[in-house]
C-alpha cells in the first residue's frame, strides 16, 4: 500500500506518529544472531528464494549497534541469557524481538533447567512465532505481522512505558530473571 493510499484527499493530515512507524517497519536491520537450528531457516529467508531484501531486510548486521530487530532463533541455554541480553542492550533504539521457534518462545521440548523458559523472561518480545523449525514462509509472516504493529506504534515516552510494563510483566511471570540480574 503507498504513502499517498493513507492520506486523505492528498493532505499530509497525519501524526508523526504514523508517519515514523511507516517508515520504520520498512527499514528493519536484523542482528546476525542465530542459537540452533531454527537459525538454518533464518538464514533461508535471507537467500535468493525467499529474498528478504523484498522488505529492506537483507543486510543482516554483524554489530548489534547497527541493528533494530534481533530474531532469536533457537534455544536460549541459561549461559547465553547474559550475552542475550548484553546484545539486546547494545542495539539501537528503537528495537524490536522476535521470538523463533517454540524453543526460544516457551522452551519447547527443553523442559530443564538448562534452558531459559521463553526469551521473554530476558528481553521483551514484540512477537512470537510458533512451530519446530518455523519454515521461512512463517517468518516472513511474523515480520509482516510485526510490520503492522511497528506501524502503529507509540513513539518516546508512550514506547519507553510500553517496554517496562512488559519488563515487569516479564518478571512476575520469572521472578528468578531478576536475581541473575538479567531484567532491570
Ligand atoms: S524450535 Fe525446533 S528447530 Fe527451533 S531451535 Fe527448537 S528444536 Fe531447533
Amino acid at each position: 500500500m503507498g504513502l499517498e493510499e493513507k492520506l486523505p484527499s492528498g493532505l499530509l493530515l497525519t501524526s508523526v506518529e504514523t508517519v515514523a512507524g511507516y517508515f520504520r517497519k520498512a527499514s528493519l536491520w536484523p542482528a546476525t544472531f542465530g542459537l540452533a537450528c531454527c537459525a538454518i531457516e533464518m538464514m533461508t529467508f535471507g537467500g535468493p528464494r525467499y529474498d528478504s531484501s523484498r522488505w529492506g531486510m537483507e543486510v543482516f548486521r554483524a554489530s548489534p549497534r547497527q541493528a533494530d530487530l534481533m530474531i532469536v532463533a533457537g534455544r536460549v541455554s541459561n549461559k547465553m541469557a547474559p550475552v542475550l541480553r548484553q546484545i539486546y542492550d547494545q542495539m539501537a533504539n528503537p528495537k524490536w524481538v522476535l521470538a523463533m521457534g517454540v524453543c526460544a518462545s516457551s522452551g519447547g521440548m527443553f523442559n530443564n533447567y538448562a534452558i531459559v523458559q521463553g526469551v521473554d523472561h530476558v528481553v521483551p518480545v514484540d512477537m512470537y512465532l510458533p512451530g519446530c523449525p518455523p519454515r521461512p514462509e512463517m517468518l516472513i509472516d511474523a515480520i509482516l505481522k510485526l510490520h503492522d504493529k511497528i506501524k502503529h506504534e507509540k513513539l518516546g515516552p508512550h514506547r519507553v512505558a510500553e517496554i517496562e510494563q512488559r519488563e515487569q510483566e516479564a518478571l512476575v511471570a520469572s521472578p528468578t530473571s531478576q536475581q541473575q540480574g538479567l531484567l532491570r
